[in-house]
């Protein structure tokens, strides 16, 4: 048995204790919670800081390792993507690489679990060995090409068979995926108890394509030689298509939200009681140095996570750095909000909050000890670090 305490321990479901301590057990499941003077110190481990439960990566695509640093900043969503699809083919070995690496800098970064994108099945085998829980999410596009998406989805369907562990058959995002391959999906995923996670209202340029058949996307189709002569704009944003032919049964996470409005939130949490989203905001600067607006989603009580999406268009793959860039750039996100999106919301958004997400007694959900003064710092001072306890 450890007793470990700080200056505050914040459980997330229950308010932050002064001085708590947590007891956990040599498989790292808690046994007890409680306050220092209930304990004798000298069997205690006692540290400056805030003790709190691992972190959850709510969107990753742990498969893109290698191309860090590959496509420049700031181009755009559309240019950042051709890059992407253009520069995936590197050497297998170096691709493998790069994967074990990340997966352990997100663990030794407090990560506990992640929500992970996969086109195909590279990360499997790492995924499988990983103190982190995974959720993967095989993620299939037919770039609205309804007629040839039995061929274009073949290398997915495949990725899918192979696949272990949590997981779940996802569409990429409304502008890439047809109503009859949601069909197929939401097929593929009936009677399982999963999350399925959709790219959402990245960039302007997908609601415009819905609203009005206009944009950046017409040209993006154009370079990938895909026609868009067939498809009808909504005259509605791009959310409410995804709406139209997602399984409100199912746990829904939209992923991104750059471009999301309240009414889009609404509509989105009247359709499905389980919805939820994911915030990138490393990758949104990193793409389109843009960031969502946080308070639409505070003013309608949307459970929000935090995601780091891929090294290819993030610097690191850290959960504190997310929380670091929200509280810099829109300050009025409190402290314990942001660590609620970082741990509970994240856990329940993958179906995990059972195990995971809060220091709860019966609870694995990781410790970390946060170096963190809320009375004396700001959250995105340099000096803020977190430190992997169990
Ligand atoms: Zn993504």
């Amino acid at each position: 048995m450890r007793k470990i305490s700080a200056d505050w321990l914040y459980s997330i479901d229950s308010p932050p204790i002064e001085r708590g301590v947590v007891v956990v057990n040599e498989n790292g499941v808690i046994r007890s919670i409680g306050h220092r003077g209930d304990f004798d110190k000298t069997e205690l481990e006692i540290h400056h800081g805030l003790l709190v439960p691992g972190f959850v990566n709510t969107h990753c695509h742990l498969e893109l390792s290698h191309m860090k640093g590959v496509t420049d900043t700031g181009i755009g969503l559309l240019a950042f993507l051709e890059k992407v699809v253009k520069l995936r083919h590197f050497p297998q070995d170096e691709i493998q690489q790069a994967i074990h690496r990340a997966d352990a800098d997100m663990y030794a970064a407090g990560i506990q679990a992640v929500g992970d994108i996969s086109n195909q099945a590279d990360t499997f085998e790492c995924k499988d060995r990983s103190p982190i829980r995974y959720h993967t999410f095989i993620e299939m596009f037919d770039f609205l090409q309804e007629d040839r998406s039995a061929e274009i989805i073949r290398d997915f369907v495949r990725v899918h068979e192979a696949a272990t562990g949590l997981f779940a058959a996802v569409p990429h995002a409304p502008y890439t995926v047809s109503p009859g391959l949601f069909r197929r999906l939401n097929s593929l995923n009936r009677d399982k108890d999963v999350t399925v996670s959709i790219h959402n209202q990245e960039t302007n340029a997908e609601n415009q394509l819905f609203l009005e058949k206009q944009g950046d996307f017409l040209d993006f189709y154009r370079v990938f030689q895909f026609s868009l002569d067939d498809f009808r704009p909504t005259g509605k944003t791009s959310i409410h298509y995804a709406l139209a032919h997602l399984d409100p049964q199912k746990r829904t996470l939209f992923v991104h939200n750059t471009h999301t409005s309240g009414h889009d939130i609404r509509t989105a949490q009247a359709w499905n009681k389980n919805v939820f989203w994911a915030t990138c905001p490393n990758a949104n600067l990193y793409i389109e140095n843009q960031l969502p607006d946080y308070q639409s989603f505070l003013d309608t009580d949307a459970r929000m996570t935090i995601g780091t999406d891929s090294l290819t268009s993030n610097w690191q793959l850290s959960v504190l750095e997310e929380m670091k860039t929200i509280a810099r750039y829109k300050s009025y996100v409190p402290f314990e909000t942001l660590l609620q999106w970082a741990t509970l919301n994240g856990a329940e958004a993958l179906g995990m909050e059972r195990e995971i997400g809060s220091l709860a007694v019966g609870k694995r959900p990781g410790i970390l000890l946060l170096d963190f003064d809320p009375e004396r710092q700001k959250l995105y001072d340099p000096q803020v670090s977190v430190k992997r306890l169990i």
